[in-house]
């Protein structure tokens, strides 16, 4: 029965290995470790959540900035801190 063995290889690759790999690269995004994040993103899919929402682990050059006064991170293309209204721009 090489058609149903070809489902379930199908099956986990669009269930695990695919959210998976958006979460290790979402997670790379965010300064975190992308083969850890792919790992659990792998062995319990719903995991993607986690690393979709949670904040970057650092300041990400053209993704994430620290802000020097509160230490809170913004959107790299925001030049205001959201939080504390500090200037990131200089
Ligand atoms: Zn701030």
């Amino acid at each position: 029965m090489i058609h149903a063995y070809l489902l379930q290889i199908a099956f986990i690759v669009v269930f695990f290995v695919i959210p998976g790999l958006v979460g290790g690269w979402i997670a790379w995004t965010k300064g975190r470790n992308p083969f850890l994040w792919f790992l659990l993103n792998t062995l319990f899919p719903p995991t993607l959540m986690v690393t979709i929402f949670q904040g970057p682990a650092r300041a990400v050059p053209g993704r994430y900035r620290e802000c020097p006064n509160c230490h809170e991170f913004s959107k790299w293309r925001e030049t205001v801190c959201r939080f504390c209204k500090t200037d990131l721009a200089g």
